[in-house]
């Protein structure tokens, strides 16, 4: 069974993120770049999947600039076979990624493909959706647990104030929710042996794909700053304050 995890290059989520001063967009100069969290967790399921015995291979892609071949070779130090990156220089949305991806599925024979439930940069949360729709395949999204099992895929999602389990007939895709599983950290000689695995490059037009943007970012800009809290000398100052000021009671 072939696996193809999707791994995306996003600010790290430790970074506190500025607005351009212009409202164009989120200032990228000298910011610390990961695996969007979400996509290292797909990449530990997958890579799970192959030393159970249950994958054979293990296909990371990322689709965006050069620079996204870091984030494949982390995946790849995380245990993926091969990488694959599709060099654009467009600003990707989830539709063109979808359609990106669905083209490597069809490339590639994949059976199963895990992505994160989303970036954490976009907030989209459509990546998976979109793919599963487009290809035709089945889809488990947010799983906190899947299990491969005579020719299906059992997927328990998290869903509001519960959980729900689902069978799917492959090839299928499954998103990945933060209770899946716990990432592992890359060893320094996986790290090396990565440097030697096999990536190739494609351009969306190797494979047909427009990736035109459908959508316009009209502005970006941070939250309003929050007021400092102070400290009340009394309970009856409390209730004055919030009856009066916060208006609240
Ligand atoms: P989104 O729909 O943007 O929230 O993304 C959901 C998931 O789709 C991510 O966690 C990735 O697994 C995948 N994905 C989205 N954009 C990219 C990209 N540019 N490269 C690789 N994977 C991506």
């Amino acid at each position: 069974m072939k696996v193809l995890v999707a791994v995306k290059r996003v600010v790290d989520y430790n970074v506190k993120v500025r607005a351009k001063g212009d409202g164009s967009g989120v200032d990228l100069n000298n910011v610390k770049m990961s695996i969007n969290p979400f996509c290292e967790i797909a990449v530990e399921e997958a890579v799970r999947l192959r030393e159970k015995g249950v994958a054979t291979e293990v296909i990371a892609v990322s689709l965006g600039d050069k620079a996204c071949q870091e984030q494949i070779r982390t995946a790849l130090a995380l245990g993926a076979d091969r990488g694959i990156l599709v060099e654009t220089a467009e600003e990707l949305q989830p539709l063109a990624v979808a359609k990106l991806l669905q083209a490597i599925v069809a490339r590639e024979g994949v059976d199963l493909v895990i992505v994160g439930k989303q970036s954490i940069d976009g907030d989209n949360n459509q990546t998976g959706q979109m793919l599963a729709a487009l290809a035709g395949m089945s889809q488990g999204s947010f799983a906190s647990e899947l299990v491969i099992e005579n020719g299906k895929a059992r997927v328990t999602r998290e869903i509001d104030g519960g959980l729900q389990t689902v069978e799917l007939a492959l090839p299928a895709v499954v998103t990945t929710d933060l209770r899946l599983n716990e990432p592992r950290y890359a060893s320094l000689p996986n790290i090396m042996k990565a440097k030697k695995k096999q990536l190739d490059t494609l351009t969306p037009a190797d494979l047909g794909v427009d990736v035109a943007p459908r959508m316009r970012v009209l502005k970006v800009e941070p939250p309003p700053e929050r007021k400092a809290g102070i400290k009340v000398g009394s309970v009856a100052e409390l209730v004055d304050k919030l009856r009066n000021e916060a208006k609240v009671i």
